[in-house]
């Protein structure tokens, strides 16, 4: 039980809104409070700053997982090189190309291109990609989530076509960063890859799990400091969810509540991110994206991977959304936003400054 009154939660969300600064003292009681009135005050101050700048659209980004090979072994992750058990795919050019023509039929204007880090991808596969996807539709944004890579590579990829660039920061707390990868991967370089996308000229996004193992309030809010500090123009979060055949498997979930809390002070502390109510949002609640818009949340991302593949991309246990096309995906997301009163927009969605 928190001690702290509904009054006393108000004037720390007016104070952490005024002046975009959270202290630990306040992040643990936004946190810890059962206090429902507080939390709805919270979210309310986090849907007025996200409609002072976006409205009422939520933008729609269409996500091709396209490779589920991995050099990686990330603790959490159900695609990590060691999960022998995961069965590995790769999309070719003209699927991908396909995945494409098919949501921008359904009116989507930006692709997400995510995939494990998969050395069949090198940078003169990836450029031509980029650049047939560029030509195909000028009027689209492309966005990349291939993980960590070169400078020079991040550079051809964006001379190529590619605007934007998603690569969670995951903790930004370096202990943390080594409970959840194996030594063989470093904080310093994903901060450093996160640097560089910005220097070249990428939207860059940034984020992390919600409840991941080891977390505390203590990360978080090194997190949140961060999230304000280098202002990615993205920001995904989403609970951890548990992935069979991985160290973290028998780990508990992180918690709905709390990821809808954090979107809320992300917002607050950092009014202008584009910010999605993730799948695994979704997830783990029948509403949680719907209760993400509701917290502050202004993107979702449909799947546009091709039915077949979707079970296979199991970075995380009972993801949802694996057997629906794209149509369907988009008039079932139309009608959830529309039911918070929201509005999708066939709209490139760019970062507004
Ligand atoms: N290889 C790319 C894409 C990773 S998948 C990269 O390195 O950026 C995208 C995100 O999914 C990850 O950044 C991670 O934050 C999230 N993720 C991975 N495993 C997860 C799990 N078990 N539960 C919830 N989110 C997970």
């Amino acid at each position: 039980m928190s001690e702290n009154t509904t009054d006393t939660i108000r004037a720390i969300v007016d104070t952490i809104r005024n002046t975009q600064d959270i202290s630990l003292e306040q992040l643990s009681a936004i946190l810890d409070t059962d206090d429902r009135e507080a939390i709805d005050y919270l979210q309310a101050q986090a849907r007025e700053v996200a409609q002072s700048i976006y409205g009422n659209a939520v933008y729609m980004r269409g996500l091709i997982e396209f490779s589920n090979y991995c050099r990686n072994n990330c603790r959490y992750c159900g695609i990590r090189r060691d999960n022998r058990l995961a069965e590995r795919y790769r999309l070719d050019d003209d699927t991908i190309l396909e995945c494409c023509r098919l949501g921008y039929s359904c009116g989507l204007r930006t692709f997400v291109l995510q995939g494990g880090e998969d050395g069949h991808y090198t940078d003169e596969r990836m450029v031509a990609l980029v650049q047939r996807i560029r030509t195909e539709f000028p009027d689209c944004a492309i966005t990349l989530s291939l993980g960590e890579r070169s400078r020079d590579s991040y550079q051809r990829l964006f001379d190529a076509g590619a605007n934007r660039y998603l690569l969670r920061h995951e903790t930004a707390d370096p202990d943390h960063y080594a409970h959840l990868h194996p030594a063989e991967m470093s904080w310093e370089h994903r901060m450093q890859c996160l640097r560089d996308l910005r220097d070249i000229g990428y939207q860059v996004g940034a984020g992390f799990m919600v409840g991941s193992p080891g977390q505390t309030h203590a990360t978080l809010l090194k997190d949140l400091h961060f999230i304000r500090d280098f202002r990615p123009e993205m920001c995904g979060i989403g609970p951890f969810i548990a992935a069979q055949h991985t160290p973290f498997a028998h780990e508990p979930n992180g918690s709905v509540e709390q990821t809808l809390r954090l979107l809320s002070l992300i917002r607050l502390l950092h009014p202008h991110v584009l910010l999605p109510a993730t799948t695994a949002l979704g997830t783990l609640n029948a509403f949680g994206r719907e209760r993400g818009i509701q917290a502050g949340a202004n993107v979702v991302m449909p799947n546009l991977s091709p039915t077949e593949n979707r079970p296979k991309y199991s970075i995380y246990d009972g993801k949802i959304c694996l057997g629906d096309d794209i149509s369907h995906c988009r008039s079932c997301l139309e009608t959830r936003i529309a039911s918070v009163g929201y509005r999708m927009v066939v709209d490139r969605g760019d970062y507004k400054s």
